[in-house]
């Protein structure tokens, strides 16, 4: 069966087709069509000519639509994640996970829409504007194109379409070309909202038809998830379009002295370094354990990492599954194979066979090796050892990238300290940097990044001010 896609809201069959496959064994996955220059312009036309009736939709039927869509995902959620896990290679568990959260961006910003509002401003603070008020209004800035990465192809495809439809503002998804199918069976559960005709689209199209899309003056608004070189790209083709940025990163934690359950962070360590292969934007990639703790915490993280389920992402048993490709994986065993030469210790792993990369854990990694420097996405951690909290802070802060950063601390001044000092869009006191719960604003700073999601972070972005003046009040 071939999988249709969204023109407008409703179904379309293009005139070719391409397939899916499943980065594990090679099996395809599903076959979707492709539309041609005339779907997608039939798209962003409808979008543009709805997006005055899309911005006056009451805040119940837009909240209405989004509770509908997920109650339907929570509902379908077995469906969804087997999906995500055949096109993606997620292992199931994790695909079950993101089917959750998905329901629950939704659901947020239902709950988001019926509260999204102005404010009134008091205007007679000066004598020349007594009598007045500010009624502040947040409007749509326009339709939006949403464009979405691999790695979660439905919690991130919900992370744009959620706060889009919650404004008012139209949106043309396009999904990753790896992973279109779980956004394409979204398109069935969005048809059943009855939202107005052209509020939504989804084409899978691939990177020059998307950079088209991108320059197109009827959208006025990208919202990028995706690679760093591509976002700034994008971000540097349009500099008068609002564009938000979710890229990527090298995300670090900090273990100090005064942490002695080092069992708990080796166990969070090794599951958030090797979940989904690594290939999360804060997967923990670089550990900064105090010299007083360094030793007992590789030890158990060693440990812990042998003890991981690699294999058939569908098998319940499995923890660690394929990289998106086998290009993919070349790449991340040679950046190791790269550290060792340059003097890395790898205490377990390394190996690849196909797109399956075994998790892998290295300690005296030079600072400057790839596996260091660069995002890595996959299953690699790098554990170093530091001597002072303040060096902790000072290694995390020396990165180009800043998402989010984790502190395992009790001390009440430390995590003030890393939450004043750490340059990223979050601190996790007391866990990995792999933690994310998706109504918190999130996002990234230096190349990690511009603007922040999460449904009420989102909206509040894809909308601006507009004031009207009430004179004689
Ligand atoms: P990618 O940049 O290769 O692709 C992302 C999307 O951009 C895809 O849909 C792709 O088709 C599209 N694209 C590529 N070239 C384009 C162009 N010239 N114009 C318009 N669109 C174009 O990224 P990927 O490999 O799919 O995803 C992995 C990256 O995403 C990693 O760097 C990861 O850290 C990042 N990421 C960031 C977040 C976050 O929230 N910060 C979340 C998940 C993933």
């Amino acid at each position: 069966m071939t999988t249709p896609f969204w023109i407008a809201g409703k179904q379309a069959s293009g005139d070719s087709t391409a397939v899916v496959r499943s980065p594990y064994d090679d099996t395809e996955a599903g076959r979707y069509a492709i539309p041609s220059t005339s779907d997608i312009e039939a798209a962003v036309a409808a979008a543009h000519a709805v997006r005055r009736e899309a911005a006056a939709l009451p805040a119940y039927v837009r909240a209405g639509a989004l509770d509908h869509v997920s109650r339907v995902l929570a509902e379908r959620a077995d469906e969804f994640a087997a999906l995500i896990t055949a096109e993606s290679g997620k292992p199931l568990t994790w695909a079950r996970a993101e089917a959750a959260r998905a329901s629950s961006t939704f659901r947020w910003a239902a709950e988001e829409a019926r509260r999204f509002t102005g404010e009134l401003q008091r205007l007679d603070t000066d004598p020349g504007s007594t009598g007045r008020l500010a009624l502040v209004r947040r409007v749509p800035r326009g339709p939006v194109l949403g464009i979405t990465p691999f790695n979660f192809p439905l919690n991130l495809v919900a992370h744009k379409v959620a706060p889009a439809l919650a404004v008012g503002a139209p949106i043309v998804l396009k999904p990753a070309p790896a992973t279109p199918l779980t956004a394409l069976a979204l398109g069935e559960v969005l048809a059943e909202t009855g939202l107005p005709e052209g509020m939504w689209s989804v084409l899978p199209v691939g990177n020059d038809q998307a950079a088209a899309l991108v320059s197109d003056p009827r959208l006025p608004v990208v919202s990028f998830t995706g690679s760093v070189p591509v976002g700034w790209e994008i971000r540097d083709s349009v500099p008068r379009k609002h564009v938000t940025l979710e890229l990527g990163g090298n995300a670090a934690v900090l273990v100090c002295p005064d942490w002695t359950d080092l069992d708990h962070a080796a166990e969070r360590i090794a599951t958030f370094a090797t979940y989904q292969a690594g290939q999360s934007c804060v997967s923990v990639q670089r550990v900064y354990a105090h010299a007083d703790v360094a030793a007992e915490l590789t030890e158990r993280l060693v440990g812990k990492v042998r003890a991981l389920g690699t294999g058939d992402p569908a098998s319940p048993g499995t923890d660690v599954g394929p990289l998106i490709n086998a290009a993919a994986a070349e790449r991340v065993q040679t950046w190791v194979a790269d550290a060792v030469a340059a003097g890395a210790r790898c205490h377990v792993g390394g190996q690849r066979d196909g797109a399956t990369v075994a998790p892998t854990v290295l300690t005296g990694v030079p600072e400057d090796a790839r596996v260091m420097a660069d995002e890595v996405f996959g299953p690699v951690v790098a554990v170093n050892s530091v001597d002072s909290v303040e060096e902790g802070f000072r290694r995390i802060n020396d990165s180009r990238f800043g998402l989010q950063a984790g502190v395992f601390t009790h001390d009440l001044s430390t995590a003030f300290a890393a939450s004043a000092e750490l340059e990223v869009g979050g601190v996790v006191i007391g866990d990995v940097p792999s933690f994310r719960a998706d109504q918190m604003p999130y996002g990234g700073v230096k190349d990690s990044g511009v603007g922040r999601e999460g449904p009420a972070a989102a909206m509040a972005d894809l909308t601006e001010e507009r004031v009207t003046v009430l004179t004689g009040v």
